[in-house]
């Protein structure tokens, strides 16, 4: 098993080797190379418990690595000064830096080992920017003399560019609305951001241009250089995805608009409230409809003083219980019933009193009958009872119930009235209008032989 693995190992380490020329091996084996980097370049290179790291120290490592080279590393607190180490030859290589012509004069570049977009951070607030046209007349800032400024001044001459002493000092700007972007590439304005807590901040959108990190080797070492670039070359991608990973955290902005997504809630939250108002007022549109029909109906069956049926409806009532009582032989009684002497109360009480006479007797006459007995105003002050499933002799005894509760009834301020009734049974022969005569007989019977009286009449 062991073997295996060492096989596999060596096959693994053959592929990733470097192939390098006899003097490039020659040149670094005979060499102890001097980096120099300065302590203040987060991500890339930074100074954490005096020790330096970075995307590219992380690089370098790994290029020290590839080639086997040895080497040790210098911090100087400025730029300027380590282009003047490179420059004078103190020291050897720059781990990272862009190309630019004006260092070309007196030092060497390697091919890039990372490229990252340059891109621009705003407040929160603001959408997705997809082009620089949405920066024109902005206030941009960006790090003094860094290379984003460079690239802006010469592309975009028009912008509103303002340099600031560092990232920091131009995302300040940005987080405190004294400016609208800040531009740089992607891992210092993510490290940034990150690191400074800048919470109101994010980045928005790229600029065309790229970021393209190099090692910057001084002029009399072009071994050196090539070497390095066989290096680069068998980076994998996965070792680039490590280091990214490790120093940069990003929140980009992929296109989603915040705005466009505010509005788009907000029209469906309106869209919601209306439809919700609409079905509560549908919902109280059919409640008050239904009441009105509600209302209807009881308009159309109901007496209003009395609230027991009204003619209509008591004619209606006696149509279908004769249909009824015909259709499956059953006994049915009808009881008629008329105030005596109502036409005095009236006169002497008045009429209101009179109508509370009504509505008491109506009462009264209805907590006296079953609930399958039906109850009518015929008109005036004579109620119709119909009485299904009523032979004559219970309609009677039903008819005297009645009486008896009218004589002991005090009505109010009035004191006693009595009532007159008619009482028959319905027969098979009857049409509705002889079975009325017959009632109307009796009841005109009950007037005329004194009043408060029962007549029954079978036919
Ligand atoms: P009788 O004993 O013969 O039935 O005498 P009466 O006075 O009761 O009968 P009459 O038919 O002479 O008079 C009926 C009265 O009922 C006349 C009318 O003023 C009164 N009346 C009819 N409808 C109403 C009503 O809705 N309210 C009031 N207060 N009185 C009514
Ligand atoms: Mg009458
Ligand atoms: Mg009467």
């Amino acid at each position: 098993m062991k073997v295996i693995w060492s096989i596999v190992i060596a096959v693994v380490s053959l592929f990733a080797q470097v192939d390098l020329t006899p003097n490039e091996k020659l040149f670094i084996k005979n060499h102890l190379f001097h980096c120099v980097v300065t302590p203040n370049w987060a991500p890339f290179n930074m100074l954490k418990d005096d020790k330096i790291e970075g995307i590219a120290i992380d690089y370098w490592k790994l290029i020290k690595h590839k080639l086997n080279l040895k080497s040790n590393c210098k911090i100087l607190p400025s730029w300027t000064l380590v282009l003047e180490d490179i420059k004078n030859k103190n020291s050897d290589i720059v781990p990272a830096t862009a190309k630019t012509p004006q260092k070309q004069n007196f030092a060497l570049f390697t091919k890039p080992y990372a490229t990252y977009p340059i891109v621009i951070a705003t407040r929160n607030n603001i959408g997705f920017i997809n082009s620089m046209a949405q920066l024109e007349n902005k206030k941009i800032v960006v790090g003094k003399n860094y290379s984003a400024a460079e690239i802006l001044k010469k592309h975009f001459p028009n912008l509103n560019i303002i340099e600031v002493k560092d990232i920091k000092t131009a995302l300040d700007y940005v987080s405190r609305g004294k400016a609208f972007a800040a531009i740089d590439n992607l891992p210092v304005i993510a490290y940034n951001i990150n690191k400074y807590q800048f919470a109101n901040l994010k980045i928005s959108g790229k600029t065309p241009f790229d970021f393209k990190v190099r090692f910057m080797v001084r002029n009399d070492y072009p071994l050196l250089v090539s070497a390095i670039n066989k290096a680069i070359d068998s980076i994998t991608p996965e070792e680039k995805e490590r280091i990214f990973k490790k120093w940069v955290y990003v929140v980009y902005q992929t296109g989603i608009d915040t705005k466009k997504l505010l509005t788009i809630a907000f029209i469906a939250i309106g869209l919601i409230l209306i439809l919700i108002a609409l079905v509560i007022y549908q919902f109280f549109e059919i409640k008050k409809r239904r009441k009105f029909e509600t209302q209807l109906i009881k308009t159309a069956t109901i007496d209003s003083l009395t609230g027991i049926f009204n003619r209509k409806h008591i004619d209606y009532m006696l149509q279908k219980e004769v249909e009824e009582a015909k259709r499956y032989a059953n006994p049915l009684s009808i009881i008629f019933c008329d105030i005596d002497h109502f036409k005095d109360i009236n006169d002497k009480f008045g009429h209101k009193v009179g109508d509370i006479v009504l509505e008491e007797l109506a009462r009264i006459m209805k907590q006296n009958i079953r609930k399958s007995d039906i109850i009518g105003r015929w008109g005036g002050e004579e109620f119709l009872i119909i009485l299904p499933h009523t032979p004559l002799n219970e309609a009677l005894r039903v008819a005297e119930k009645l009486q008896s509760a009218i004589r002991n009834y005090e009505f109010p301020k009035i004191g006693k009235i009595t009532c007159s009734f008619g009482v028959t049974e319905f027969k098979s022969e009857d049409s509705i209008y002889r079975l009325m005569i017959r009632v109307d007989q009796a009841l005109y019977e009950a007037k005329n032989t004194g009043r408060d009286k029962i007549v029954v009449k079978k036919d």
